[in-house]
């Protein structure tokens, strides 16, 4: 337990801050390595297994930046008009053959190769034509502008892009510009996901009295699908020792993770910590935040000397187990991909209106950013703040989230703010 570094927290009845929890675990994780090739058009999202080092140079040659005339910048006259004469027409695809005197330029169009001896563009707006005739005024170009430079792009035996990075359009792109019909990259992540409740119904059951459908299932694996996981949909679970330990036995046989939600709470915990705790070294911890307690995280053993599957074990109500989900799982689960998380897209945006808070725990409030009437941006509330209202989840497009030591804002304060976009 002490390896971990997790234990000794969970002792007493200290409350974790946020920060904390995040760090506990990311020190724990080992990401995962294996991989895999796949082609080009498949690899949006997937995680790049190792660097991509340029094959060659991009672009393969100097070439022209715009349509205009190619000359050399050396006969630009000091002070007066440089005349020149157009000896002919370039266009992108193939070199030049002939050959380019003093006083002659060449009339080019963007991408065409930069004949020898010329190192200059000047655009066709910024020139007077007359036949073959080509003036330029003083002062409207220099000499070397509008060349784009062989390599200047992606240079030969330099990295082009780097192991853990999550693969975007632009990248699949770069990597076509290289010649690259396929990239390595890693395996998808497993993840194991189940709900856990008595009162849970599943879709197409009947809702008899005091039962709820099961929601969260569909928002955490909406949520793993962002994130290019591959998901174990194990369904639900009752409150019961045996079936848990079941559903937990065919958990880690197949997963990295193992994703639940509901059964954590202090009612609950009893049991589901005798069973956890014959599997592995699973921490229970009070996190000082709202929504979001309580929140359990750790290793469970696997068959075979396999290394661990992660259990995240996030509250049952519904804005609690997707806020827990963003807080800690999101990140830990991008590094145990083998990705780099980028630093989520935080924004700072004057709030609407006042909101009380105490400092001593992060408070996660489903929010709003909008165009401000005064022009910039602001954030409102969006309705009951109820940690099982989902409603105010989906109506929200960020979380506004109040830091540990922050106090209550008044209106018009900035906040930070979480953004959905970039982040689911
Ligand atoms: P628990 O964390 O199990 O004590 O659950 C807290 C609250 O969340 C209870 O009102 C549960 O009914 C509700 N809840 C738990 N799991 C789910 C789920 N999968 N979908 C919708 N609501 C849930
Ligand atoms: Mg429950």
């Amino acid at each position: 337990m002490s390896e971990l570094g997790i234990s000794p927290l969970t002792k007493g009845d200290r409350h974790l801050s946020v920060d904390e929890a995040r760090a506990a675990i990311a020190a724990a994780l080992r990401p995962i390595t294996e991989g895999e090739t796949v082609p080009l058009a498949r690899a949006l999202g997937r995680v790049l297994g190792s660097d991509v080092i340029s094959p060659i140079d991009v672009p393969a040659h100097d070439n022209s930046a715009m349509d205009g005339y190619a000359f050399a910048g050396a006969a630009l006259a000091a002070g007066g008009v440089t005349r020149l004469r157009s000896v002919g027409t370039l266009y992108a695809g193939a070199p030049y053959a002939g050959e380019v005197r003093a006083g002659e330029c060449l009339r080019i169009m963007t991408g065409a190769v930069m004949p020898e001896g010329l190192d200059t563009v000047v655009p066709l707006e910024l020139c007077s034509v007359a036949g073959e005739q080509v003036a330029i005024e003083p002062g409207v170009i220099t000499p070397g502008e509008n060349r784009r430079r062989r390599g200047e792009d992606l240079a030969l035996g330099r990295p082009a892009l780097q192991a853990g990075r999550v693969l975007r359009p632009a990248d699949l792109g770069l990597a076509a510009s290289l010649g690259l019909a396929e990239l390595p990259v890693l395996r998808p992540l497993r993840v194991a996901l189940f709900s856990t409740g008595d009162e849970l119904r599943t879709l197409g059951q009947a809702l008899e009295p005091g039962c709820v459908y099961d929601s969260n299932r569909y928002s955490l694996m909406g949520a793993l699908q962002r994130l290019g996981m591959e998901v174990i949909d194990l369904g639900l679970v009752p409150d019961d020792r045996a079936a848990l330990q079941a559903t937990l036995q065919a958990a880690v046989a197949q997963a990295d993770v193992v994703l639940t939600s509901g059964g954590v709470s202090m009612g609950d915990a009893d049991y589901t910590r005798e069973v956890l705790a014959a599997m592995g070294e699973v921490a229970f911890w009070k996190v000082a935040m709202r929504p979001g307690r309580p929140f359990a995280f750790g290793p469970l053993q696997r068959p075979g000397g396999q290394p661990p599957s992660w259990l995240f074990a996030l509250p049952g109500n519904p804005v609690a187990a997707l806020v827990t989900f963003y807080a800690f799982a999101r990140e830990a689960l991008l590094r145990l991909a083998g990705a780099r998380p980028e630093p989520l897209p935080t924004l700072q945006a004057p709030c609407t209106a006042a909101i009380r808070k105490r400092p001593g725990r992060t408070e996660f409030q489903r929010a709003v950013v909008e165009p401000a009437p005064a022009g910039g941006w602001q954030v409102r509330l969006t309705g009951s703040q109820g940690a099982g209202v989902l409603r105010s989840m989906s109506e929200a497009n960020a979380l506004l989230v109040l830091r540990h030591d922050q106090a209550s804002v008044a209106a018009g304060d900035f906040v930070d703010v979480w953004l959905f976009d970039g982040l689911v």
